[in-house]
């Protein structure tokens, strides 16, 4: 594939040409047990990353991820090292599973993030709300489908609701299964661009998948590589070439999708942080503050459904970065205890030279 279907652009060109002049550039399809999966104009490569980049590692956001565009070399033509990443346009990372936050980039360089939703009685504007704020704040663009139109009696009344939440912002109405309303994506799915779906489960994502790859289907089956030792480790290809020209960006998580983010939520909530702005003390929380103009804004400009879905999310993020910090202070304590030790390892061997 070219460079330009892949979705290069003058910025990562540029990125390119300053910090490896000497490498080609490829963007990462799938990750695998112990190494990558490859596209670059100079064909498909099974990939590792050099001891460079692995030992200066300090977190997951510094090894290669799906979608990320890497300079690489090749001795044979069919391997490659992957010696750095380009800077990222964006990524969406994910809180991983588990008590442990820690966080897990599920894709890097997407244009475009469909955000699926149901028009049956699963229809959730708080919900769509949320799927908007991940979707800026992981700084690429939201596209919110409403599907299975075919099952809606009151699309008018919907639209209606969902209209204040999402002033700016593009809304499809579509019928995966009957193949209705799909032409309209056509501007989003052009060569070079990268998209990425996500939803909660039952809402269509696969059958809008499937109706997107027509007679490519069979592109989003299992493939088998082979990891260091030797052994063949099952995969899938996470970055997919769309018949209309895009690709799909389509790694395990990316369909379900968590919030995880330490940036404010001003962007969603411009209008909220407007009003803040207004209140009387500068702390106030709008609980019971007097001269909140927030809580005075309730009913009339603010609904209160979207009042208690901001404080939620905030709260969230709170309690992420709380222990995001938790986790950088007790590692910044292993660090130096390292230091600490190396220094008085160093005076030992000195008093006995
Ligand atoms: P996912 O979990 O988001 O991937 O959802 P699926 O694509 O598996 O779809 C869940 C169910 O909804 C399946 O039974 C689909 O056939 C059905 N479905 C998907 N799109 C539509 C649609 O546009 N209209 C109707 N009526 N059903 C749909
Ligand atoms: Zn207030």
């Amino acid at each position: 594939m070219q460079l330009l279907e892949l979705g290069w652009t003058p910025r990562f060109a540029e990125d390119c040409q300053t910090l490896f002049p000497q490498l080609l550039p490829g963007r990462v399809s799938a990750e695998f047990r112990g190494g990558y999966r490859l596209l670059s104009p100079d064909g498909d490569f099974t990939a590792k990353i050099d001891g460079k980049i692995r030992h200066a590692a300090a977190t997951r956001r510094d090894y290669p991820a799906v979608g990320d565009w890497v300079a690489y070399s090749t001795n044979d033509g069919v391997t490659a090292t992957i010696h750095g990443i380009l800077p990222r346009a964006n990524c969406v990372v994910r809180r991983a599973a588990g008590r442990d936050v820690s966080e897990q980039i599920i894709g890097a360089n997407i244009d475009t993030m469909f955000l699926v939703n149901a028009l049956n009685s699963d229809f959730n504007v708080r919900r769509i709300e949320r799927y908007v704020a991940l979707a800026l704040e992981s700084k690429t663009r939201p596209v919110i489908l409403l599907n299975k139109a075919d099952l809606c009696l009151d699309l008018a009344e919907k639209l209606h609701e969902l209209e204040p939440v999402v002033a700016g912002i593009a809304v499809h109405v579509i019928s995966a299964i009957r193949n209705d309303g799909l032409d309209a994506l056509a501007p989003y799915l052009t060569a070079g661009q990268t998209i990425a779906v996500v939803g909660s489960s039952g809402v269509g994502k696969s059958t809008l998948i499937n109706a997107l790859l027509g007679e490519n289907r069979q592109a989003t089956g299992e493939i088998r590589e082979s990891d260091n030792r030797g052994r063949h480790t099952t995969t899938y290809r996470s970055l997919v070439p769309l018949p209309a020209g895009a690709l799909l960006l389509d790694t395990p998580g990316m369909r379900e999708l968590h919030l995880w983010t330490n940036e404010d939520l001003g962007e969603t909530f411009a209008d909220i942080k407007a009003l803040a702005q207004r209140c009387r003390f500068a702390d106030c929380r709008h609980d019971s503050e007097p001269g909140c103009a927030i809580r005075s804004a309730l009913g009339t400009e603010l609904d209160t459904a979207r009042l208690n879905n901001y404080q939620k999310l905030e709260r969230e993020v709170a309690f992420i970065e709380r222990k995001t910090n938790v986790r950088a202070q007790a590692e910044e304590k292993k660090r130096w205890k390292t230091i600490h030790k190396q220094a008085r390892q160093q005076s030992k061997r000195k008093l006995k030279g």
